[in-house]
């Protein structure tokens, strides 16, 4: 596969024009560009402009709003709930960062329910300007089904990924991100497109058989990890941003969704928690940092987010090898 090296900024545009190319306006063009560049810069291609075509199908049919102004409706102290107006996510993001990281460091946790967004970002890219604010995060988000509930058959959960985020002072936080799948489905559309087989148990075909080809995966299902302890974490993933912000279930948001390939409507649950107020002062962080320390002197170990960080160093300075083929996609569009 042949790459084209791209810099950090030219991404940007190319990301940001395209949308705009598409009745996106400035400020949602702006916010989907933002994080699009963040995971290239990170090395997340499954989230960088591989995605772009997605985005621009939903543009193409109608279901997401490229001209969406999101509104926050204080719905308590600590409740900072944000409707997107069928935007796509991080526009609303956006909006809700400021007012959510003010009630965390007032009232010391805080929530923000998002409905009427359509998802399709890496969560880290959200948590970070909250840790850098100096809070804890984490946020989770579901999808559409594609993964099979421990001892069941048929897909109803999504792939809906989890993730926490810890403020460290002076450097980047720690912020954790995963999928509840084995596999981001992001992942196995990547392996799809370049021709790679994944390893055994991801998933299975349409008809329920275990299958390592990822394009077999596509039409059939994804799996939990860790079994039903994993599918206990995806169900608690469907709870928060379903039932609980008042959006919908992966499997009724697949009810409603014209399948254009992009993001389907639905919510997402983002928590803030300021740890100066949840203990009283301010040693967290080297108390913390003493800890981190401890995992790193055992050969071996990292800590998540570590690969991204160092990406993002060298990719600032260097520019980013960029698929062909995704790029080859962007232009025919
Ligand atoms: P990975 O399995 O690649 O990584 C999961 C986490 O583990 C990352 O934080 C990673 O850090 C960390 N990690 C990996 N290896 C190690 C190690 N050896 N030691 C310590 N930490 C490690 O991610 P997934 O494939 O599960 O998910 C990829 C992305 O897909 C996520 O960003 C997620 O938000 C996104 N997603 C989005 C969905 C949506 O609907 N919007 C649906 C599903 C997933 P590092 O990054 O530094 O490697």
């Amino acid at each position: 596969m042949t790459h084209q090296k791209m810099s950090v900024g030219d991404i940007h545009t190319l990301a940001k024009d395209t949308l705009m190319k598409f009745g996106t306006d400035d400020l949602n063009a702006s916010a989907v560009a933002d994080i699009i560049t963040m995971a290239e810069r990170d090395g997340c291609v499954s989230h960088g402009l591989f995605r772009l075509p997605g985005y621009v199908a939903t543009l193409k049919s109608g279901k997401v709003d490229g001209k969406a102004r999101p509104t926050i409706n204080k719905l308590a102290p600590a409740v900072v709930q944000v409707n997107g107006h069928n935007c796509f996510a991080p526009t609303a993001l956006k909006a809700g960062h400021a007012p959510l990281i003010e009630a965390a460091k007032t009232c010391g946790i805080a929530v923000m329910p998002l409905i009427g967004i359509h998802h399709f970002a890496a969560l880290w890219t959200e948590l970070e300007p909250v840790c850098e604010a100096g809070l804890a995060a984490f946020a989770c988000t579901s999808y559409k089904p594609s993964v099979i509930p421990a001892g069941g058959k048929k897909a109803l959960f999504g792939t809906n990924p989890i993730a926490f985020g810890w403020p460290r002072h002076g450097r980047a936080p720690m912020i954790f991100d995963m999928a509840t799948s084995v596999m981001a489905r992001g992942e196995v559309g990547v392996a799809a497109r370049d021709g790679h087989t994944l390893p055994e148990g991801v998933g299975v075909d349409a008809d329920g058989n275990p299958t390592r080809d990822p394009n077999e995966i596509l039409k059939g299902a994804l799996m939990t990890f860790g079994g039903y302890k994993g599918s206990s974490l995806s169900m608690m993933v469907e709870l928060l941003a379903g039932a609980m912000v008042g959006e919908s279930f992966s499997f009724e948001a697949a009810k409603r969704d014209n399948n254009d390939g992009g993001p389907p409507q639905g919510g997402e649950f983002l928590m803030a928690i300021d740890p100066s107020l949840v203990r009283g002062d301010d040693g967290w962080n080297d108390h913390a940092e003493g800890f981190f320390d401890k995992i790193l002197e055992q050969d071996g170990t990292r800590l998540p987010g570590d690969r991204r960080v160092a990406n993002r160093a060298k990719h600032d300075k260097e520019g980013v090898e960029v698929s062909e083929i995704i790029l080859g996609k962007i232009s025919a569009l």
